[in-house]
């Protein structure tokens, strides 16, 4: 063997930089660089990026099959675990229907992985049960975008941004989260753009901004109807635009007629005068760009929200050319493919309706089987189906829902409940914990197929190293358990037979191949025969649903304010170091350095008041459960709002999370909920 350098995609956030992995004589990696020259990344890589190797080292990863034997795992053969996991499966599909089961994919896995997921659900258990992590960060994008424009993702291409006069960045923290793209933001701003941020916390680009507008928690329809309300009465919006391409301009106005700025002063906490500001400087800008992201999502009125958003997008005219759009900026490295791959009860592969007798007879007749036609639940709803005792089997993959869904206790009781729980993962978690086997699963550098980062580029990556052990990529051990409960619809030869039969029936990506990604350093959807070369900007000239929507959007509050009892609001927030559950980026030891296992960023007068110091030990307490940790006492968050990373299982955030959804989509109102802090004796 001689050693090598192998060309692919940092498995963290939805930017998708492009990283080289160096790999020894020996077949071990050694090292991890930037890879020069990618249309994204351009030769830059954050800390979480540098850091891979860690997150697949050998030493910490599980090799082989594990079965629970009461309170501890046995290593068993891949054909126990096999045989154990189809014959429970169908005994509860024999006693109960495919309505007890389900698949959770997962936005860290390939494109292939999750069109095998939602074909494993479909085509062999029967069941529209399929979803993934987007339900907690962007379904809301999905649904509401899907409305309003007929396609539910980034509009335009990061590097708009160098093409436009204003980037407004609302709910979103993308210096912390989105790295890479972070420092390209500043970049824009260096060369001319004017930086608007919204965000109830001083992030580092809102210290940076031209306007930080400091709302608060939760009010953001509130804040986007008022805007609206000014630029319409200035006559500030775009007549020709709105003529030509929307409907619905009437209603629209009439909603926000009565929306003053002095109306939303109180539930936004925003001046008059700087909602007229930010008014104007969107609406008159030549060119604006909107980029987005959990601040606007994780709310009950996270889809309203969405459009809310897009109202102001549309009502101006900044959509479908360079510098303009609506951008959300999606968390995980493959949180888009895994949308546009149908791992989500509602949609097939292309976002091709599941209660659609059309999409059933289409999908059917291509992989020759009946396909479920009932409609499926939402992981949420498997939670919830499953303490009434109405779901029993769960087949989980590269998620982590006690550490990243809300009120993690609900979450474990539901989770014991099972008759069955498979969980395929890289290295222990907490849900791992408590699986009845677990499969031992392949990393990025171990497998071939594609991811679709946050602006629909869709990139190939191929193996540099062996799985460890006995450890398989997922669409490989989903088609060894396919065949064992009597289906070969999954017995694909290898990931190109995955990709080529997923892009001959998901219309946006029909015309990829392998080779033409590779050529073209990713391809970005729509691809196909009217765009052979992928598409950097959508509707341009038109939309898929014909006239875009402008639909009227209510302010709602959020589900908890804060009371007597729960004085303070909390927030929910990404680190710069750690990603998702943490259970990557916390294997490296110089991430680990960086910051505490756990903190609370809490003001310096709530602080005062609470006779909290600096680091000193804290309880925080809500409705749904208690935990304990450390303050950081920061200026970042305003007086009454503290805020906490999830990443951290000695601290998890989502104990105190509110459950309470968006009656839409089910997002759960993850980003604000009321809270009680008090000091601990230090020990
Ligand atoms: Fe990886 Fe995202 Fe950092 Fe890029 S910005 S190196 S994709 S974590």
């Amino acid at each position: 063997m001689t050693s090598s350098i192998v060309k692919t995609v940092c498995p963290f956030c939805g930017v998708g930089c492009g990283i080289n992995l160096k790999v020894d004589e020996k077949g071990m990696l050694t090292g991890v660089e930037p890879l020069p020259n990618h249309p994204m990344s351009h030769g830059k890589l954050c800390e979480k990026g540098w850091s891979t190797a860690y997150a697949i080292n050998p030493d910490n990863r599980i090799t082989e099959p594990l079965k629970r034997i009461k309170d501890h795992f046995e290593p068993i053969t891949w054909d126990e675990a096999l045989d154990t996991i189809s014959s429970s499966l169908k005994d509860v599909l024999e006693e109960s229907g495919p309505a007890a089961v389900g698949v959770i994919s997962s936005a860290r896995a390939t494109n292939e992985d999750n069109y095998a997921a939602q074909k494993l659900a479909r085509a062999v258990l029967r069941t529209n049960n399929v979803d993934h992590c987007a339900r907690i960060c962007h379904s809301p994008t999905v649904a509401g975008l899907k409305q309003t424009l007929g396609s539910g993702a980034m509009t335009n291409s990061a590097k708009d941004i160098f093409a436009t006069d204003l980037i407004l960045v609302i709910g979103a923290d993308p210096t912390e989260n989105h790295s890479v793209f972070g420092g390209q933001i500043f970049e824009a701003q260096q060369k001319g753009a004017k930086l608007i941020v919204i965000d109830p916390r001083v992030t580092r680009l809102a210290k940076v901004a031209d306007m930080h507008v400091q709302l608060r928690p939760g009010s953001n329809i509130a804040l986007l109807n008022a805007m609206l309300h000014v630029i319409i009465k200035e006559n500030w919006h775009n007549r020709d635009f709105i003529s030509q391409r929307c409907e619905g301009f009437d209603e629209l106005a009439k909603n926000v007629e009565d929306v003053t700025p002095e109306s939303v002063e109180r539930s936004t906490c925003v001046s008059a005068e700087q909602i007229r500001q930010v008014a104007k400087a969107y609406s008159q800008a030549k060119s604006a760009m909107i980029l987005y992201g959990m601040g606007i999502t994780q709310f009950v009125s996270g889809t309203q929200s969405v459009i809310g958003l897009s109202n102001l997008a549309l009502a101006c005219g900044h959509i479908g050319r360079p510098g303009t759009g609506i951008n959300p900026l999606r968390g995980q490295n493959n949180v888009q493919g895994a949308c546009d791959m149908g791992c989500l009860p509602n949609v097939y592969p292309g976002y091709q309706g599941a209660d659609s007798t059309d999409t059933q007879a289409k999908f059917s007749q291509a992989w020759e089987g009946d396909v479920a036609d009932q409609p499926g639940l939402t992981s949420l709803g498997m939670t919830k189906a499953t303490l009434a005792g109405d779901f029993r089997a769960l087949i989980l993959f590269g998620e982590d829902p006690v550490v990243t869904d809300p009120d993690q206790n609900h979450v474990r009781a539901a989770l014991k409940e099972l008759d069955l729980l498979v969980v395929a993962e890289l290295s222990m978690t907490e849900t791992a914990k408590m699986a009845d086997i677990i499969l031992p699963a392949a990393s990025f550098a171990e497998k071939e197929g594609t991811f679709t980062n946050c602006e629909r580029r869709v990139q190939h990556i191929t193996p540099a190293l062996s799985p460890p052990g006995s450890a398989m990529g997922d669409w490989q051990w989903m088609k060894a358990l396919a065949e064992r409960l009597g289906s070969n619809q999954l017995s694909w030869l290898n990931s190109e037979e995955v990709f080529n039969e997923m892009t001959s029936l998901t219309p946006s990506y029909q015309g990829m191949s392998y080779e033409a990604i590779d050529r073209e350093q990713g391809l970005q959807w729509p691809c196909n025969q009217d765009a052979p070369e992928g598409t950097d900007i959508l509707h341009r000239n038109s939309f898929p649903i014909g006239k875009a929507k402008l639909i009227p959007v209510h302010y709602t509050e959020i589900d908890e304010p804060a009371d007597d009892q729960y004085p303070l609001l909390l927030t929910t927030n990404r680190l710069h170091f750690h990603y998702g559950c943490g259970s990557m980026t916390r294997k490296s030891p110089l991430l680990e350095r960086e910051i505490p296992p756990g903190v609370l960023f809490i003001n310096p007068d709530d602080a005062r008041s609470l006779k909290i110091t600096r680091y000193a030990p804290v309880g925080v307490r809500s409705r749904r459960g208690y935990i304990e940790t450390r303050a950081m006492i920061t200026d970042d968050v305003p007086p009454g709002l503290v805020s906490m990373p999830y990443h951290f299982k000695e601290a998890p955030s989502n104990q105190l999370t509110n459950t309470a959804q968006d009656p839409i989509t089910k997002m759960p109102e993850l980003k604000v909920c009321a809270v009680a802090v008090f000091p601990l004796p230090s020990g």
